[in-house]
């Protein structure tokens, strides 16, 4: 069975400790390779790599920086069908959502950070005949980058491609629950030339890997994406050393749908911002809040709907609904159904685990759920579920669907539909999220700036928004 490595000054080492830990298909609940069990030496290992490296990689041209990103972005696409097909085994998604979205992405990331940072400018003040003061950005150093597994290669490389195009070197963790494309693309960072050291890639635990990142006293800036508990602790460590932070976290977000929707495109989508990647996207919709004069029609609709996705093999090209990702979080998500019920929800469809056969008798499957009669501020409203599990209620005013909207501790995303375009935009102004998306749900442009509000995140991705945080400023004031 295959031993995955770390990606260390370059090379393909195994962990200090020669450890490591099982590797799981979520789709069988089968090990299928194995990831080292790092710890503290090999991120300082990697700490001591990515450091050496900077002084070099820091001046090395922004051209040629360009040329590295670019190449391992071709790699990527090179490799599309080798790459989506070790994220599926690894998170249970369909291969299909793989290929046509996470690798395509991935290869973006570094297409659109390998250019952006080509028109990346600083600004100058002229204080007309006193002094000309000009800014410098400068790269931050070692960066410190951790990432979840719902969208394994693409969350990876939102973190590391603005890093490196701006000229910081990277010690990389991705999560232990999805190490495999993060180990393909150091192949592809040595097939690409990209100098040792540069990026660096170590595998293992949270506690042991991440918590040695970010407790680093020389890694001097932290992006990390992830859950909100996590987020805080990192906080915890990172703000009392003065680290800069990005914080991606958790959401609960909610779509507001109006009865003067475009009907037939608001249901198609909402199918998909419910349950692609059995709900396990951070900008997923999990609370559906249905105008009351449209409320028994989409209901009727949208759980026919449901019903007809098939769940099972992901590798299957009829599959929609793939497996849960671990066993750990199948469990958390058949007992937020279990709470949904003890709160009163009415499971309208779904609700039960999926019984394969087969191969994939041990996999991790759940039934798309959705679940109504719920009061909006109970736990099952108000928690992240991060699964294959929505909650639809009735409203009657805009002012009551904002509150609604608006009553959790996140901030993520949110989704509003409707024809009245002074509404869109009055929501979207009034609402608590980092993101709006009217009459449409999952659409990037990478320029824009992306992350939440409230306990969702601290910071900005995307864009040159994504340069500005690994870059320091550093304003110079020449007297005239
Ligand atoms: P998680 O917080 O458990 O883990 C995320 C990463 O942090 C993993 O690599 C993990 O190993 C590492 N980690 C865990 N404990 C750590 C510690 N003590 N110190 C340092 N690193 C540590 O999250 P997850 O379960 O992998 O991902 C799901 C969560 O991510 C959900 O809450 C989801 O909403 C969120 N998410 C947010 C966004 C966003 O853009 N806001 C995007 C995707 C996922």
């Amino acid at each position: 069975m295959q031993h995955i490595k770390n990606y260390i000054n370059g090379a393909l080492v195994e962990p200090v400790s020669k450890t490591y830990l099982d590797n799981f298909d979520p789709s069988t609940g089968k090990v299928y390779s194995y990831i080292p069990d790092s710890d503290e030496k090999d991120v300082e290992l990697a700490y001591v790599a990515a450091k050496n490296a900077f002084p070099a990689w820091s001046v090395t041209p922004k051209d040629k920086r360009s040329e590295y990103l670019l190449k391992i972005a071709s790699l990527i696409e090179k490799n599309l069908d080798r790459l989506s097909l070790a994220e599926s085994i690894d998170n249970g998604k369909p291969l299909k959502l793989a290929k046509t979205v996470d690798i395509p992405r991935a290869a973006a990331n570094f297409h659109f950070y390998g250019t952006g940072i080509l028109h990346y400018a600083a600004h100058s003040h002229s204080m007309e005949n006193n002094a000309i003061n000009y800014t410098l950005r400068q790269p931050v150093g070692v960066a410190g980058c951790i990432s979840p597994w719902n969208l394994p290669l693409y969350l990876f490389s939102r973190k590391i491609a603005p890093a490196l195009a701006a000229g910081c070197t990277v010690v990389a963790k991705p999560s232990e629950i999805t190490p495999m494309t993060a180990y393909l693309l150091s192949e592809l960072c040595i097939e690409a030339g990209l100098p040792a050291g540069v990026l660096n890639i170590v595998h293992g635990l949270g506690g042991k890997v991440g918590n040695a990142i970010v407790s680093h006293k020389d890694i001097p800036l932290i992006s990390f994406t992830g859950g909100t508990i996590t987020g805080k602790h990192i906080a915890a460590i990172a703000a009392p050393m003065f680290k800069k932070l990005s914080l991606e976290l958790g959401g609960k977000n909610p779509n507001l749908i109006f009865a003067d929707c475009d009907y037939e495109k608001m249901l198609s989508t909402t199918l998909l911002s419910s349950f692609a990647n059995q709900g396990q996207i951070c900008l997923c919709g999990s609370r559906i809040f249905v105008e009351r004069k449209l409320y028994e029609r989409f209901k009727t609709d949208f759980i026919a709907r449901t019903k007809a996705l098939v769940v099972g093999d992901p590798r299957d090209e009829k599959t929609k609904v793939g497996a849960i990702v671990s066993k750990s979080h199948f469990e958390k998500i058949l007992n937020y159904i279990e709470l949904a019920k003890t709160e009163g929800g009415k499971v309208l469809c779904g609700g039960n685990a999926v019984k394969m056969g087969g191969d994939f008798s041990n996999g991790y499957y759940i039934e798309p759920t959705i679940i109504e009669s719920l009061p909006h501020d109970c736990r099952t409203n108000q928690e992240e579920i991060f699964g294959p599990v929505v909650t639809i209620m009735p409203f009657d005013t805009e002012e009551e669907v904002l509150d609604m909207a608006n009553s959790t501790i996140y901030g993520l995303a949110s989704v509003v539909w409707t024809q009245d375009l002074t509404r869109a935009h009055r929501i979207a102004n009034n609402i608590h999220a980092g993101i709006v998306w009217i009459n449409c749900w999952l659409l990037r442009d990478l320029r824009t700036p992306f992350g939440g509000v409230k306990a969702s995140g601290v910071g900005r991705e995307g864009g040159f928004e994504a340069l500005d945080f690994f870059t320091e400023p550093k304003n110079v004031c020449i007297k005239l």
